[in-house]
C-alpha cells in the first residue's frame, strides 16, 4: 500500500500546500481518497493519479478545507471516462451536500453543458455519485479494504459530525484523523496501527496564544496530546498534519492571521518546537507530512 498526501494544509489558502487530501493506493491499483479539499484534484495528476481510476471518496467531516475540491473532482472524473459512478462516504448531511452541487444544483450550468455530449452522455452515472451516510462503525469493505470510522472530537456533533478512519488493507493498518481534540475514539482507531496520520494544526506556543486572546481551541490536537495518543495506541509510525499555516513565510498569510497567531514567531522552525513536544511521549517514527510525500507500507 503507499499513501500520498495531496493536501496538508488548513483552513487557508497557503501557498506550499493544498487543503486535506490524503489518497491510498493499493498494489493491485485501487485508488481511495480520503478529504478533498482545495487543490486535491491537480494534485492527484501530480502525482501520477488519473481522478477518473480514484473509487471511493471518504470526506471525513464537511468543513470547506475538507471538501470544496469535490465538485472538481467528480465532474474531471466523468471527462475522464470515468465508467460508472465512484462511492461518496461522508457524515449525516453529505447527501444534501452532494445533491446540491451537479445536476440540479451549483454546477447545473456546467451539467447542462456537457451532458449534451454523446460521450458525456455514456458515462453519465459518473457524476451520479452513490452516496452513503456514515455512522460508527464499519462503513465501508469489499475484498481489498476495509474502512472503519468513529465520531471525533471537533465540532458538537448537533452541528457537524466529523468522523476518523482506520483503513485495513493488504495486512496493513492505517488510521486518519480528519480534524479533532485529542480524543478516545482516535486512541481505539489507530491501536496497533502501521502508520498514524493525525492532525497537528498548530505548535503549543500558538495554542497558548490562541487560549490567551480567545480565539477558538478546543477543536484541535496539539503535539504534546498527539504524541500521547500516539505512544498509548501502540503505532508504528507517526504523520502529523493539517498544519494551521504556522511555518508559512507568505505576507498575505501573515497579514491575515494577526488576529489567530503570534505572527512575529511564525517559519519552518516551529517544526523543531513540535518535534520536541511529540518526542516527549513518542519514540518511533516521525514524519512531517507535505504535499505530494509518499509512504510506502
Ligand atoms: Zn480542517
Amino acid at each position: 500500500m503507499k499513501v500520498t498526501f495531496l493536501g496538508t494544509g488548513a483552513a487557508f489558502p497557503d501557498p506550499i500546500r493544498g487543503q486535506s487530501g490524503i489518497l491510498m493506493s493499493l498494489n493491485n491499483g485501487r485508488h481511495f481518497l480520503f478529504d478533498c479539499g482545495a487543490g486535491t484534484t491537480r494534485q492527484l495528476v501530480c502525482a501520477g493519479v488519473n481522478p477518473a481510476d480514484v473509487d471511493l471518496v471518504c470526506l471525513t467531516h464537511l468543513h470547506h478545507d475538507h471538501i470544496c475540491d469535490y465538485p472538481a473532482f467528480i465532474i474531471t472524473g466523468w471527462m475522464f471516462d470515468r465508467p460508472g459512478s465512484s462511492v461518496l462516504l461522508g457524515p449525516k448531511g453529505v447527501r444534501h451536500f452532494s445533491d446540491h452541487l451537479f445536476e440540479g444544483g451549483a454546477f447545473k450550468g456546467d451539467f447542462d453543458a456537457r451532458s449534451h455530449y454523446a460521450s458525456r452522455k455514456a458515462n453519465i452515472d459518473a457524476i451520479r455519485p452513490d452516496i452513503r451516510e456514515m455512522s460508527p462503525g464499519i462503513v465501508y469493505e469489499d475484498d481489498d479494504i476495509r474502512i472503519t470510522a468513529d465520531l471525533v472530537d471537533h465540532i458538537p456533533n448537533d452541528i457537524n459530525e466529523c468522523f476518523g478512519v482506520r483503513i485495513e488493507a493488504e495486512g496493513k493498518t492505517v488510521a486518519f484523523s480528519g480534524d479533532t481534540a485529542p480524543c478516545e475514539s482516535m486512541v481505539r482507531l489507530a491501536e496497533d496501527a502501521d502508520l498514524l496520520i493525525h492532525e497537528c494544526t498548530f505548535p503549543e506556543s500558538f495554542i497558548e496564544f490562541r487560549k490567551r486572546t480567545g480565539v477558538g481551541i478546543h477543536a484541535h490536537t496539539g503535539p504534546t496530546d498527539l504524541g500521547k495518543i500516539a505512544k498509548r495506541a501502540r503505532v508504528k509510525s507517526l504523520v502529523p498534519t493539517h498544519f494551521g499555516h504556522f511555518d508559512s513565510t507568505s505576507p498575505v498569510l501573515k497579514h491575515a492571521a494577526r488576529n489567530h497567531f503570534p505572527i512575529d514567531e511564525m517559519g519552518p522552525h516551529l517544526f523543531d518546537d513540535m518535534a520536541r513536544d511529540i518526542r516527549a511521549e513518542y519514540d518511533g517514527p516521525l514524519t512531517f507530512a507535505r504535499d505530494l510525500l509518499r509512504i510506502d507500507l
